[in-house]
Parts: structure tokens; sequence; C-alpha cells
């Protein structure tokens, strides 16, 4: 079975030999009508198609540059800077200590703000308290001699 191999190449090579000469005489011919009536190279089809399928390659390929150069890719530098952000707040007032998040301004500092709950004047820039009992809680930092504290734990808020 493996001897059969390298014999069917030789037949097909064989065969391949046989049929340039005819082939060639083939396209001779051919390039000698074409010679006589350009039109006939039009009416070969398989000149058609290639060109055919060439030019929709080329195409393609030029539609794939225009849309390359149309949208190029946002460099970092290029991004809309944010004009706003998010600012959370904490209701001051003992009885409520809502928590909400408000979005203004960047740099926003227009505190007291007036509460959603409680509807006083009385939302102030929230900090998280990171101590145990807190566990990141939005608290309403109190000022004290020793800086800002937590009005829950009264641990020092950094
Ligand atoms: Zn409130
Ligand atoms: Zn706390």
């Amino acid at each position: 079975m493996a001897q059969e191999h390298p014999n069917r190449l030789a037949e097909w090579l064989t065969l391949l030999r046989k049929n340039i000469p005819v082939v060639r005489e083939h396209f001779l011919d051919w390039v000698e009508a074409v010679r006589e009536e350009p039109r006939l190279a039009w009416e070969t089809p398989a000149l058609r198609y290639g060109v055919y399928g060439l030019s929709g390659i080329i195409l393609l390929w030029v539609a794939a540059g225009v849309v390359r150069l149309a949208v190029p890719p946002l460099p970092a530098s290029a991004k809309p800077q944010a004009t706003t952000a998010d600012f959370h707040v904490v209701c001051a007032n003992p009885d409520c200590s809502h928590h909400f998040v408000i979005h203004r301004e960047f740099g926003f500092d227009d505190f007291p703000v007036l509460c959603p709950e409680c509807k006083r004047e009385s939302g102030v820039a929230a900090r998280r308290c990171n101590s145990a009992t807190c566990a990141g809680r939005w608290v309403a930092p109190q000022s004290t001699a020793e800086g800002m504290v937590c009005p829950v734990c009264g641990s020092r808020l950094e």
C-alpha cells in the first residue's frame, strides 16, 4: 500500500508533463485570438471572475483603510474630561443620618445641601469611617480639637 503513493505521484507528474505542451498551446491560441479580438479576453470566464475577485479584494482593502482613517483609535489624552462627579452626603441631623449621593460639578463644596429625607439643609460631605465598629460606614465628620472624628464611634477620620 505504502508503495502506491510514489507511483501515483509519478503518474501525475507524467500526466502533467504530457499536458503542459497542450495547455501551452491552448494558452497561445487564446493569446492569439485575444490579440485579434480584445473583447474575447473579457469573455473568458476565468479571467473575468479573476478580475471580479481581485476588484472585490481591492475594494474591501480600500474600504478597510478608509474606515481606519475615519475612526482613528482615541489616544488616552483625547478622552473627554469628566466635569462632574458623585459626592457622598450624610445628613448631620442626628435623628436622620440619611446617606445619599449627589451629582455635581467637579470640586463642588457648597455644603450643607438639602437632605431629601428630613428636608433640612443638613447634608454634609460624607467620609468613610474604617473603624472596626463602622467598617466603612459613610458618616458626617465632626470637627473637634483633635481633627475630624466619627460621630458614631468617635474614632479619628484619616
Ligand atoms: Zn436628613
Ligand atoms: Zn465610626
